[in-house]
């Protein structure tokens, strides 16, 4: 982990967004499973990344400037087929113009509960960790806990039954209880993450996808700086 931020910041002595790829193997050595995805800059090349994935992916817009994807039509989810690939790529970049300069293939993360991961590097308090309700209208209907870390599996756990949105975690209306286990192994990863890296300024799993299976997260902004 140490490795890949010193490259990085060689390179980009500034700090910057991480790219998808970067951050997952930052992650990756917390043990924080992202979806698999592949980096692309063209219809032919999203059709070719299918091939590696498999079928459903979500296609997302990718840019320099670009943040809130889905936002300006730079997310589509579930496409079935290659065609749909091709043809959704087509359409995405039209929409989002210029600000697109590529996009990213995504293995599609089966349904379940949408909850947000992440954490802040405070200059004088250091980092802050917090977990919460993810999805779109997260920051509509804020519902989140912190902590100073290090943070254990059972202080993880108090953090996610503080929340609002804890019983959709269990079973809510007829839904499948989900892994809010695994939930909490994230949020203990990115607690020793954020308190052995000083240099991630911030960092958002947002959403962090839970099911009966486990938690994936499917989109990342982290900033080393
Ligand atoms: P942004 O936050 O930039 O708008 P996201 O990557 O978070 O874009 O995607 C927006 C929404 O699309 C997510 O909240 C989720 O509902 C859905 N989504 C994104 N990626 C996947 C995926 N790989 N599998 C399933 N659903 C996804
Ligand atoms: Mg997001």
């Amino acid at each position: 982990a140490r490795e890949i931020v010193e490259t990085d910041l060689a390179e980009h002595p500034q700090g910057r967004w991480l790219d998808y790829a970067t951050a997952a193997r930052l992650l990756d050595c917390y043990g924080i499973r992202v979806a698999e995805a592949i980096s692309v800059d063209g219809p032919d090349s999203a059709c070719e990344a299918v091939a590696w994935l498999g079928l459903p992916v979500v296609l997302k817009a990718t840019g320099p400037g670009l943040v809130h994807k889905s936002d300006v039509g730079g997310v589509r989810v579930d496409l079935r087929s290659v065609d749909e690939v091709r043809q959704a790529y087509r359409e995405m970049a039209e929409r989002v113009g210029p600000a697109m300069t590529g996009a990213l293939v995504q293995r599609m993360a089966p349904g379940g509960v949408e909850m947000i991961v992440g954490g802040v590097a405070h200059e004088t308090f250091g980092a802050l960790i917090m977990v919460g309700m993810g999805g779109v209208a997260a920051e509509l209907l804020v519902d989140r806990s912190f902590r100073v870390p290090p943070i254990s599996r059972a202080e993880a756990g108090r953090m996610i039954a503080e929340l609002h949105c804890a019983p959709l975690l269990h079973g809510y209306r007829g839904n499948p209880e989900v892994d809010a286990e695994a939930l909490a192994a994230h949020v203990v990863a990115i607690g020793r993450l954020m308190d052995e890296i000083p240099e991630i300024a911030e960092l958002d799993l947002n959403p962090v996808i839970v099911t009966p299976g486990g938690a994936v997260a499917v989109d990342v902004r982290m900033r080393l700086a």
